[in-house]
This record gives structure tokens, C-alpha cells and sequence, in this order.
């Protein structure tokens, strides 16, 4: 099946109180991963790329080229967007030229005057070619790819204001953080999610950070509204403890234990055990 959007199954994820979850990817691996444990448990699934993963897979048409040729050769007929995370205005716009299905636009760093004027824009753009759309309101905490965030909460007024806008999901800080979580995390702000999701009704809404973030929480966040949840660190926590296991045993020494084919193997394991607790956990197995 071709890409879709991601406008069907997170109206489908809302209304059936289930989260899809937007898996973050870096490199052949990862997304052979991804799409294989998504086929494997009938989940619909997002590829999520950042501006700088983008460049590391050596720009988007790369990815768009591997994305498609994987969801023929593999057979994959469950929905599978490609989306771009975090996008500036220049990254969404080249995304939506290279063939992606998906984009975010993250505002949220300017003023919500400007936030607004090119949301709009991308709105207009993403309406007229079938994409959907992804804005964001309250800078989420932590740091990615070298955007720092202080994770505040977002201001339910203002979500409102962009989820007008005709977006299809909207992405509001909620007191979470990319990255590992601090010790003295002060957790979700249910009170925040609650307020928005009255103001914004049947928006699907995103939770970024998804790394850590404990299972309870998980569940009561998708019971007020959450539909997506961004996982990235996750995997390449569990990509690397794999990968440091197999050399530390001496794998990579022993015969042809050094062919890239066997020395990533136990990492990409380790990515499609991750990623499929991760549907069990948002309830998305079985939702293709
Ligand atoms: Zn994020």
C-alpha cells in the first residue's frame, strides 16, 4: 500500500481511545524495523523524521525512495504516513516537494501572531495535496536536535486558535520532555491536557517524549484525548544496549561476526521488540 496521511487513522485512534505511535527513524534499520513489527501486529504507524535525521539519510528524497520501495518489497498493507517532526517552515515545505505524506510545523518558538499567519499557510499547501498536518503550541521541554525547550504548558486559548486553523493533529506541551526524563520530573499535567482537549474537541492531539514516560500516565493522557505518541529515544536506547552487548561478548571477533548484516542484527531485535510494547502499550495492534 502507498503512504497515506495520517488524517484517517488518528480520527480513527481518537474515536476508539487509542494512540498510533510516530516512530522516529535514522537509517535502513530502523525503518525496515519499524515497518516490519507494524505489518507483523496489524498497527498503523508513523515514520517520524527530524530535519536532522533528514540530512543524516542524506536529504528527503533519499528517504522518500527508501520509505516506498520498502512498503512494496516488504508487502506492507498496513497505513504507514512519513512525516516530518518538527519541521521549520523551509524543512515542511521541502518535505511536502520530496514526496512526504505527513509534515509537522513546529511554531511554536515564534510568537503565536506568527505561529498563526504560517500555520495557515501550510494548511492551505497540506489541504490542496492530501497531507495532514501537525502544529505545535507550548515549546515541549529537552532537547532535540539542538532546539532546547523548558517544557512548559501549553495555554488552552491558544491551542484553540491553531486548531482552528484546519490542522489535522496538534502537539501542546504538557509538562513533557524529550529525551530522558529528569529524576525530579514533576510528571504530566492532566489538569492542561484536560483543559485543551475541551477547548480543541475532536482534534487528535500529540504527546512528544514519549521516552520513559510511565505506562499509567500513557493510558490516562490517551483517555483525554491523546492519539499520537512520538517514541525516538526509546529505540536507540534499546539499539544501543543490543549493540553494545553483542562487542562486549566478543561477537563482532568470532568468525564473520564482524558483517554488518550480524553485527546489527541484535540492534534492529531490540528496535522491533521496543516498538511493538510500545502498540501493546497505546492499544494500536490489531487497529490497521
Ligand atoms: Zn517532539
Amino acid at each position: 500500500m502507498p503512504l497515506v496521511n495520517a488524517k484517517e487513522m488518528l480520527t480513527k485512534a481518537k474515536a476508539g481511545k487509542y494512540a498510533v505511535g510516530q516512530f522516529n527513524i535514522n537509517n535502513l534499520e530502523w525503518t525496515k524495523a519499524i515497518l516490519l513489527t507494524a505489518q507483523e501486529n496489524n498497527s498503523p504507524v508513523i515514520l517520524g523524521v527530524s530535519e536532522g535525521a533528514g540530512k543524516y539519510m542524506c536529504g528527503y528524497k533519499t528517504i522518500v525512495g527508501m520509505v516506498n520501495g520498502m512498503l512494496e518489497e516488504l508487502n506492507i498493507t498496513v497505513p504507514v504516513a512519513l512525516h516530518l517532526d518538527h519541521g521549520s517552515y523551509d524543512g515542511a515545505k521541502a518535505c511536502i516537494e520530496a514526496g512526504f505524506s505527513s509534515v509537522m510545523f513546529d511554531g511554536s518558538h515564534y510568537s503565536i501572531e506568527e505561529n498563526v499567519e504560517k500555520t495557515k499557510e501550510l494548511v492551505g499547501i497540506c489541504e490542496k495535496l492530501g497531507l495532514s498536518l501537525e502544529a505545535e503550541v507550548g515549546s515541549i521541554g529537552g532537547e532535540e536536535d539542538g532546539v532546547v525547550g523548558a517544557g512548559e504548558c501549553a495555554d488552552p486559548d491558544e491551542c484553540k486558535m491553531i486548531a482552528d486553523l484546519g490542522i489535522t493533529m496538534l502537539a501542546a506541551g504538557i509538562g513533557n520532555i524529550h529525551g530522558k526524563y529528569p529524576e525530579n520530573w514533576a510528571g504530566l499535567s492532566f489538569e492542561t491536557l484536560d483543559a485543551i482537549q475541551q477547548k480543541t474537541g475532536d482534534m487528535p492531539l500529540v504527546l512528544h517524549g514519549g521516552t520513559g514516560i510511565p505506562a499509567d500516565m500513557i493510558q490516562r493522557a490517551i483517555s483525554l484525548g491523546v492519539s499520537k505518541i512520538n517514541v525516538n529515544t526509546e529505540c536507540q536506547l534499546s539499539f544501543a544496549e543490543a549493540t553494545r552487548k553483542y562487542i562486549e561478548d566478543g561477537k563482532d571477533l568470532a568468525g564473520k561476526g564482524f558483517d554488518p548484516r550480524k553485527l546489527l542484527a541484535p540492534g534492529f531485535e531490540a528496535i522491533k521488540a521496543t516498538v511493538k510494547e510500545k502498540m501493546e502499550l497505546f492499544g494500536s495492534i490489531d487497529k490497521a
